[in-house]
């Protein structure tokens, strides 16, 4: 699997925080709030980065030296990482926090700490980091990382500034998987696939994921032109690459995501997402009746409410084939 540096997916922010580290402007202590996968983490890092590397450029990291590789690795001393152990943060994890903190030979004076999830602090935990916000030795910077800002103690959210992190759009989303070197074609088809930046990231890295897609493009293809291999195809190529659940749902988004393509190319002459199989889809789309590419959407919709109730992915998958043929063949 190839290592990336991953910059941050929130411009505004990075630039607000720039130049909050070049003026020396840092506050103690952060909370960033927000959906799943709008780049919390990234940019709680980023900032780490911009901290201890020592070629910034107005408060921008490098993202390239041994120190923000370190960071990026999770193997600086000085800046530590909690999330819950199991379903909380407890106690022990922020007095662990505090001991590291307190440590000699550590390697400087200025400390740095995320805390993923913070909404899963117990009670005791957060009055113990509270303590700790109050009362720390040296430079301590502290960014709180939420889904769930309501669930923070008011306690907690008054001692922190509160960074709202909205989600991004999907021409936001493109836009920041190609800054991190993804290719245009997966950016875009990511970008439609998902909210997460986070997803996306593991998905362009994931050779089992391309394959997929081009399995799918191409099943989608054999149905399209009514060719009998979609069925043999299906199990063959295509369930064999699944496995859980969540690779099955991943499917079925790939798969809406294809049909609403059709749609919304013959709608508003969309840009189709599969950049490979662009000009293979808008020809076989050429015959249809909107009637039928309507159909076909509802049908794999119908298809994703039938995976709900938990019956066999295989059988869903096969019914969905068969269902789509007749859709768009009669
Ligand atoms: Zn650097």
């Amino acid at each position: 699997m190839e290592q990336r540096t991953v910059t941050n997916p929130q411009p505004k922010l990075t630039d607000h925080f720039a130049k909050l580290i070049t003026n020396g402007h840092l506050a103690h202590a952060y909370i960033f709030a927000g959906p799943q996968g709008v780049g919390k983490k990234e940019l709680a890092l980023w900032i780490a980065k911009g901290i201890y590397c020592p070629n910034t450029q107005n408060g921008r990291p490098c993202l390239e030296c041994a120190e923000c590789k370190r960071i990026a690795e999770g193997n600086q001393p000085d800046v530590v990482f909690v999330a819950p152990e199991g379903l909380s943060i407890k106690v022990d994890q922020i007095r662990f926090l505090k001991e590291e903190f307190s440590k000699s030979g550590v390697e400087s004076n200025r400390k740095f700490f995320i805390i993923q999830d913070a909404e899963k602090m117990t009670t005791g935990a957060a009055n113990s980091l509270l303590k700790f916000l109050e009362e720390p030795n040296g430079q301590v910077t502290a960014i709180l990382l939420t889904t769930a800002v309501n669930q923070l103690l008011p306690t907690v959210i008054s001692r922190c500034q509160l960074v709202e992190l909205s989600a991004l759009t999907d021409a936001q989303m493109v836009a920041s998987l190609e800054k991190n070197g993804i290719s245009k074609e997966k950016a875009l088809v990511l970008g439609r696939l998902t909210d997460s930046f986070e997803v996306a990231q593991s998905l362009a890295q994931d050779d089992n994921f391309e394959q997929l897609c081009q399995n799918t493009c191409r099943w989608y293809l054999q149905i399209l032109h009514n060719d009998w291999r979609c069925f043999v195809d299906v199990q063959a190529k295509i369930l064999p690459l699944l496995s859980g659940k969540k690779d099955e749902q991943l499917l079925l988004d790939l798969i809406v995501l294809l049909t609403k393509d059709l749609l919304l190319f013959r709608y508003s002459q969309r840009k189709l997402s599969f950049a490979t199989f662009n000009q293979e889809f808008s020809k076989a789309l050429q015959p249809l009746s909107t009637r039928e590419i309507l159909k076909a959407t509802e049908l794999i919709l119908e298809t994703k409410k039938r995976m709900a109730v938990n019956v066999s992915f295989q059988n869903v998958i096969e019914a969905l084939t068969l269902e789509l043929c007749r859709c768009y063949h009669g």
